[in-house]
């Protein structure tokens, strides 16, 4: 099969959500044999069900659960890959934000601890172990993308501690190993979303269009982001079409992070 990604094998963590869903379906439209990973095991089987109907030529497409905060799970999940040839690229994709996150005085401990396990622990765990299978398999490139935020760029006003905090971490982590690594070819590279639409969002907002119109309004484009938008570009960043993108903190946000804006 030929595309963009032919002959990669890739994994993606947190595999059954959104943004890891439509890259799932990317990647395999573009040729990479692809392990969807997460923690939800019925939700992996729904999510490889619609990757499988939707792109019938799927060369490879397997699923496995996996706990990203604790390393054993991490280190078998990528070390499975070196009887397919070895790891080419990781999206560390998988995340959480609490409903109990909150600002200074509120956040407790416990969530601060659990949020920073699952997005910080969890793509260094994801960084370290892709390093040691792209050695083992001696690759001479490699992609590793990591999924960090807009808030760890620009301060929200709605207190989120712990989920900004942990973000930030990933952009200073991704980019420290962007340089580490860069003379053995492994590019490491962090994807900032906005605040997408989905579903749990569109929920919230519901009928009520003052509370909708506060939110688009940080938006040049007056619309949030489609998950499919963050997914073409990880499909880029993972491609060798981005072999001289290393370190960034790549943003698709739809200007939201570089605005000024009024209401009319
Ligand atoms: P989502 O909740 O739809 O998907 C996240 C997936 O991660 C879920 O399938 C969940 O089961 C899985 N997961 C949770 N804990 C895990 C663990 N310990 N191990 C393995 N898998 C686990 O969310 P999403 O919107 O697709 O977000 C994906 C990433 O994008 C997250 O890192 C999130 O912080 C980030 N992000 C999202 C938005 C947004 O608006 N949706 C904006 C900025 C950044």
């Amino acid at each position: 099969m030929v595309g963009r990604l032919a002959g990669k094998n890739a994994i993606i963590t947190g595999a059954a959500g959104g943004i890891g869903l439509e890259t799932a379906i990317l990647f395999a439209k573009e040729g990479a044999n692809v392990l969807l990973a997460d923690i939800s095991e019925p939700a992996l089987e729904k999510a490889v069900a619609k990757v499988k109907e939707l792109v019938p030529s799927a060369p490879r497409l397997e699923t496995r659960k996996c706990d990203v905060s604790k390393e054993a799970d991490v280190q078998a999940m990528i070390e499975s890959l070196d009887a397919w040839g070895g790891l080419d690229v990781i999206f560390n994709n998988a995340g959480i934000m609490h409903a109990n996150d909150d600002d200074a005085i509120n956040t407790p401990e416990a969530i601060w601890d659990l949020t920073h396990n699952i997005n910080v622990k969890g793509v260094w765990f994801g960084c370290k172990h892709a390093v040691l299978a792209l050695r083992r398999n001696n690759k001479t490139k490699g992609s590793v993308i990591n999924t960090a935020s807009v808030v760890a760029l620009v301060g929200a006003a709605t207190p989120q501690l712990a989920y900004t905090a942990s973000k930030g971490a990933v952009l200073a982590l991704t980019r420290e190993l962007a340089m580490v690594h860069a003379r053995e070819g492994f590019r490491f590279n962090s994807l900032c979303p906005a605040p997408l639409n989905t579903p749990l969002l569109q929920d919230w907002l519901g009928d009520d269009k003052p509370k909708r119109q506060r939110r688009e309004i940080h938006f040049p484009t007056g619309r949030f982001g489609e998950a499919v938008e963050q997914a073409h570009a990880v499909v880029f960043l993972a491609s060798d079409e981005a072999s001289f993108v290393n370190g960034s903190d790549f943003v698709v946000d739809g200007g939201m992070s570089k605005a000024y804006v009024t209401a009319e």
